[in-house]
């Protein structure tokens, strides 16, 4: 995250001083669509969860895409969030803001490990016991193999088509720096707030017997993902949302690619079984979920 972290200082003094053109602001925009469609619908729904299905050539689409996030190969994201799902916010979950104990100090050091230190744990899951069915999937297995190469793709793609439309040595640098570096930096700010802000701070419609909350801020900026009482308590559907107002820009977009026929079987609950979920009180909360 240092290079990523470094081109966003630079794009940011570059914006400051109108060293930049439209095509920069679109690459930009553009980008944090692809990255964080790839890594919300691909790696997450499609992958871990299994929501939904569809053709091989749109299951490759969404694991280039998720792979120029730069949040890691698949098999090593699919064990962690499988792990995430089992212990959420109990010992053993990679990533849970609540373990570090009370008081505003330690909630702070937990809120932050959540974010972005736990990345750099020499804790492993077993891909064999997490994963079998990706690890069984040599097609799938194929994007694991590759990543490094759509990491750079992510990269080198914004430059490129800067370059095409404006034609100048510059475009290619902005396009790098927009594009690339920054989106990479800023979207998975994005992503992670995910695994911290919204298993601290936000709505509870469900008793998961873990901290997950419903984060709107997060949500919007996450396609959805930010809503993580909803998902801990559906964690199969497709949708993050449970209300037709929620944010939820990924579920949405599903919808759509439904209606096209590029994703099908897209699995979500029915209101019978939203409203029987909600009325669920889990009798106390099992050790270390506080
Ligand atoms: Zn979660
Ligand atoms: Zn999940």
């Amino acid at each position: 995250m240092t290079l990523p972290g470094l081109g966003t200082v630079a794009a940011a003094i570059f914006l400051w001083n109108g060293w930049y053109t439209a095509t920069d602001l679109w690459l930009f925009a553009g980008m944090y669509f692809v990255h964080m469609a790839g890594i919300t619908i691909g790696f997450h729904r499609y992958l871990a969860h299994k929501s939904f299905r569809t053709s091989r050539f749109f299951e490759g689409a969404l694991m280039i895409s998720g792979s120029m996030g730069g949040q890691g190969p698949i098999m090593y994201w699919v064990t962690t969030h499988r792990r995430h799902h089992r212990f959420s916010d109990r010992e053993g979950d990679p990533h849970s803001p609540n373990l570090s104990g009370d008081g505003l100090g330690a909630r702070l050091r937990g809120l932050w490990w959540a974010h972005m230190p736990w990345m750099l744990s020499d804790e492993s899951s077993s891909w064999r016991f997490w994963a079998p069915d990706v690890l069984r999937d040599r097609r799938l297995f194929f994007y694991h193999r590759t990543y490094q190469l759509w990491l750079l793709l992510g990269l080198a793609l914004p430059a490129l088509i800067g370059f095409a439309v404006e034609r100048t040595p510059m475009a290619l640098l902005t396009g790098f720096l927009f594009g690339g570096l920054a989106r990479m930096f800023l979207a998975n700010q994005a992503a992670w707030c995910v695994g911290s802000l919204s298993h601290m701070i936000g709505g509870r419609p469900f008793d998961n017997g873990d901290r997950s909350a419903n984060n709107w801020p997060v949500a919007i900026f996450t396609f959805g993902e930010g809503l993580q009482n909803n998902h801990h308590a559906f964690p199969g559907s497709y949708r993050h949302a449970v209300r037709p107002w929620e944010p939820d820009l990924s579920g949405w977009v599903l919808t759509g690619l439904g209606r096209l026929r590029v994703v099908w079987n897209l699995r979500q609950p029915d209101a019978a079984a939203i409203a029987a979920r909600r009325a669920r009180k889990r009798p106390a909360a099992e050790p270390g979920t506080n």
